[in-house]
């Protein structure tokens, strides 16, 4: 008989088995407010009318494997310039795995960077391709080190560098020189990858800018807009570079549901930029309860999240989690973040049980 511990000690990679999953706690009832997600629904008869295309849809068949349909009503209602293309990720989190791998050289190790603390992903990632990883620590307000990403970049000439903007678990938009300097350093020997995620609450952007950098790709999500569920990235980017990284990516990554669902979506995209306006609203309104507690210091966001300092974060947790509250500890990811925590904007009604409890914790 295989003893199955001497079968993985051969097969599994040193780092994977030291390693751990990408831990997600059981939310079933707790208010949820760890995963910026959006708390909002479609409205009903928009939802009717997405179950029936759904139940329109060729489930025997494999997608369209050009996705030509989705990608062009991507390129069209979310600002793509003329000339420039997308592919589409099962979630963004599988475009960061596809930039990895397609970067991720044989004949030495290559670097991706980012500032840290960063979304952990893009570390999980060039681990799992098998480059190395360098985190350049912010500044102590969370804002870009210029001259530590640029002497970085020079020392370990990174293939790709991850730029999320705005940042998570930070909340904040980097300074838009700090980025420039950053991605006309890497010119033709790195890549610059402006992460999205939080686009639909910044309102910002640097799609606009693809023509003036060649170097320059951007990554989006339709999670934080409000179909998390879906699990529908894009990377929009100059059609030649873009297609090196199609080569990598799995064929049919993106389900016949998704896409249906997106597409749809899309029709209606309006809908989900006024929750998001309304999501921006109620975070400001969190943003200066929060700020007028003592002790507490609330963070920048042009996020849907809010990244605070409280006294004791480990107290302030286990209240919230007693209060059946979930929200994220920041504390143990980086020293910059001693204390910190961090909560998705959500319905005044959620926004007000989280609020109560934080201040019964203080
Ligand atoms: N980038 C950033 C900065 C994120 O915060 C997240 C989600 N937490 C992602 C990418 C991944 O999003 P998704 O896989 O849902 O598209």
């Amino acid at each position: 008989m295989t003893d199955i511990d001497t079968l993985i000690a051969n097969t599994i990679r040193e780092d994977v088995r030291a390693g751990h999953i990408y831990n997600v706690p059981d939310a079933s009832g707790y208010i949820k407010l760890d995963a910026m997600e959006n708390p909002y629904e479609l409205p009903d008869p928009l939802r009717q009318e997405l179950a029936t295309r759904l139940a329109e849809a060729v489930l025997n068949r494999y997608p369209v494997a050009s996705y030509a349909t989705l990608k062009q009503k991507i390129c069209d209602k979310l600002g793509v310039p003329n000339g420039y293309d997308v592919i589409l990720g099962n979630g963004s989190d599988e475009i960061i795995s596809i930039i990895a791998t397609a970067t991720a050289r044989q004949d030495k190790r290559a670097v991706l960077m980012a500032p840290s603390p960063a979304f952990v992903m893009f570390q999980r990632s060039a681990q799992f391709a098998g480059m190395d990883y360098v985190g350049v620590p912010l500044k102590a307000d969370f804002s870009l080190d210029r001259a530590a990403m640029l002497a970085a970049i020079e020392q370990h000439k990174p293939a790709v560098v991850f730029l999320a903007y705005p940042n998570n678990p930070t909340g904040n938009l980097y300074d838009e020189d700090d980025m420039i300097a950053i991605i006309e350093a890497l010119g033709e020997t790195g890549i610059a990858v402006v992460d999205e995620a939080y686009q639909p609450f910044a309102r910002t952007s640097f799609m606009d800018r693809l023509p003036q950098y060649p170097n320059l790709m951007v990554m989006r999500t339709l999670s934080k807009l409000g179909l998390a569920g879906i699990r529908l990235g894009y990377l929009a980017a100059a059609p030649a570079l873009l297609a090196q990284f199609d080569k990598v990516r799995p064929p049919y990554n993106v389900n016949v549901l998704t896409q249906v669902a997106a597409e749809f979506a899309l029709d209606h995209v309006a809908v989900l930029d006024e929750q998001a306006a309304k999501l921006n609203e109620a975070r400001g309104e969190l943003a200066a309860a929060l700020a007028a507690l003592p002790g507490v210091t609330v963070f920048p966001s042009s996020a849907n999240f809010i990244t605070l300092r409280v006294p004791d974060a480990e107290r302030t947790c286990a209240k919230l989690f007693a209060e059946r509250v979930l929200i994220k500890n920041l504390s143990k990811m980086h020293v910059l973040l001693a204390n910190c925590i961090r909560v998705t904007v959500s319905t005044p009604e959620e926004n007000s049980v989280f609020l109560n409890a934080l201040k019964a914790s203080l």
